[in-house]
């Protein structure tokens, strides 16, 4: 399922992780370290495949496929704290390049924009102000939602943080998980494929469109908008 292009857009909701950040190599590589403290062979392409929703859906499922049994509260708990603790000693997370000018571009035009992510990781939702002038009133975290994608509820959130429906509102995603979220809350949704995952997954998920640069994300939505 996809959904339709908007006659008239009033607002562009983003994704963090991935679209904002190049910050997905440093998830994967946490996500394994604090696995491994709990014993647990956590494979890297589930970090990508899990992309967007959050900590604990990504430790259930994990333990549930890996260990055959449900995580204790105790591996919910320690294995998220000490991903977040690996997290802060990681480098700072690169911008993909062209996000910057292409937000830039799009406050130009007067749309309104909303980040919308699963991500609980104060190191880089603190960045988004500094990096690319996203107040936090503009921001969905996974500190807002019950359900985290591929749920709709994040992306409805969103569009009532920008005040409007889904069929004036347009996504940028890179995640399958997030892909399907947007798609849920019948936003029309287009990829950025910045990870190691087939552009295949991205289209399966319903991405309308699948790039992979910024600069052909911006061409696009200069037609656009
Ligand atoms: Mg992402």
């Amino acid at each position: 399922m996809t959904n339709n292009i908007p006659e008239t857009i009033n607002a562009i909701l983003f994704d963090m992780d991935g679209v904002l950040y190049d910050s997905m190599k440093h998830h994967a590589a946490t996500w394994i370290e604090a696995f491994k403290k709990y014993n647990i062979n956590f494979p890297k392409e589930e970090a990508y495949l899990n992309e967007g929703s959050t900590g604990d859906f990504t430790i259930k499922k994990a333990i549930k496929q890996i260990c055959n049994r449900e995580a204790t509260p105790e591996e919910i708990n320690g294995i998220y704290e000490e991903k977040t603790r690996l997290m802060h000693l990681r480098p700072k997370a690169d911008k993909i390049p062209g996000m910057q000018a292409l937000m830039k571009r799009i406050r130009d035009t007067g749309k309104k924009i909303i980040v919308v992510t699963g991500s609980k990781q104060p190191i880089l939702l603190e960045r988004l102000h500094e990096d690319f002038g996203v107040h936090p009133d503009e921001v969905v975290s996974g500190y807002n939602v019950i359900h985290g994608k591929p749920h709709p509820e994040p992306y409805l959130m969103g569009l009532k943080k920008a005040g409007f429906a889904a069929n004036e509102a347009l996504v940028i995603e890179n995640a399958p998980l997030g892909v399907e979220s947007s798609v849920a809350a019948e936003i029309y949704t287009i990829a950025i494929n910045t990870g190691p995952l087939d552009k295949k997954v991205l289209f399966d998920a319903g991405a309308s469109e699948v790039f992979d640069k910024a600069k052909e994300v911006d061409e696009f939505l200069e037609k656009l908008l």
